[in-house]
């Protein structure tokens, strides 16, 4: 597909996150700045997404408005260089799955990172899902059952909801998830499903 550049990345994330990228992209957005495990947990996903090395530099720095170029030089550059593999070991790390997400590196009550399915409190879940995907059409009414999911513990089924919910429009029935019923086990598979459906 076309180059996805630096300034596309917002209208992606309204578009195309699941709910953990989008938390972490508002708060980025917000606060102009995320801890150590936000940055990895969406710098890798952005990697994967296809955001390319020169592309994710622009769109850090730019985002991490509130410092100085030799600051984010610095302190910043050399890991996303890093989780690109250009640095250190070379490495070709992955994007974190869902299973990953969710057992490891539980965040704190400062952090963003992390699957808001099972870290949020079920009251911020809820209006967190609300503001992010009311214009993508999930209502009130669809809170229950997705809550339910929740308290039972699946939080890859009830993400697989939300997918399906504010993929109607694009013809996505209930249980057919990313396809062939196929639930979300991967940020990225979500993301990628989403832009392919819209495309
Ligand atoms: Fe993200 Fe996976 Fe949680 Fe969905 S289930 S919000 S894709 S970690």
């Amino acid at each position: 597909g076309d180059e996805i550049r630096a300034e596309m990345i917002d209208d992606l994330a309204k578009n195309h996150f699941p709910m953990c990228m989008r938390n972490i992209h508002e708060s980025l957005m917000r606060d102009r700045h995320l801890k150590h495990f936000g940055r990895l947990q969406y710098g890798l996903f952005l990697k994967v997404l296809g955001v390319s090395i020169e592309e994710a530099i622009v769109f850090w720095r730019k985002s991490f408005s509130g410092i100085t170029d030799d600051k984010f030089n610095k302190e910043y550059k050399y890991n996303i260089r890093h989780s690109y593999g250009l640095e250190g070991k070379r490495a070709n790390y992955p994007a974190k799955s869902c299973q990953q997400i969710l057992v490891a590196d539980k965040p704190g009550p400062s952090d963003c990172h992390g699957c808001p399915y099972r870290h949020f409190a079920p009251e911020n879940l809820e209006s967190a899902l609300l503001s992010s995907y009311a214009s993508h059409g999930l209502s009130s009414t669809d809170l229950p059952a997705i809550m339910h999911n929740v308290k039972e513990g699946h939080y890859h089924v009830a993400c697989t909801r939300v997918f399906e919910i504010t993929h109607a429009s694009k013809g996505v029935k209930k249980g057919e998830g990313v396809g062939g019923g196929e639930s979300i086990t991967h940020p990225n598979q979500y993301a990628a499903r989403s832009r392919e459906l819209s495309g």
